[in-house]
């Protein structure tokens, strides 16, 4: 069953960078689950597997971006 999970509020993610929406949490199958943009597939998507956000942080920051703290 496909499904998908809005991620609470408490937990800091970035907006989509090509349209701004905050991502969402989809199911998808037995490879686990994907942080994906709510609105087009074309936008970025983590990989299946556990849930990323700070993957999905990662990929949609701005270059201009300076709340962007890289722990490494
Ligand atoms: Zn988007």
């Amino acid at each position: 069953m496909r499904g998908y999970v809005n991620i609470p509020k408490s937990v800091y993610c970035k907006p989509c960078r090509e349209c701004g929406a905050r991502p969402i949490i989809a199911h998808a199958g037995i490879e686990g689950y994907v942080v994906k943009c709510p609105n087009n597939e074309t936008h970025y998507q983590t990989t299946p597997g556990i849930i990323d956000i700070e993957d999905w942080n990662i990929h949609n920051a701005l270059l201009y971006d300076n709340d962007y703290d890289l722990k490494l």
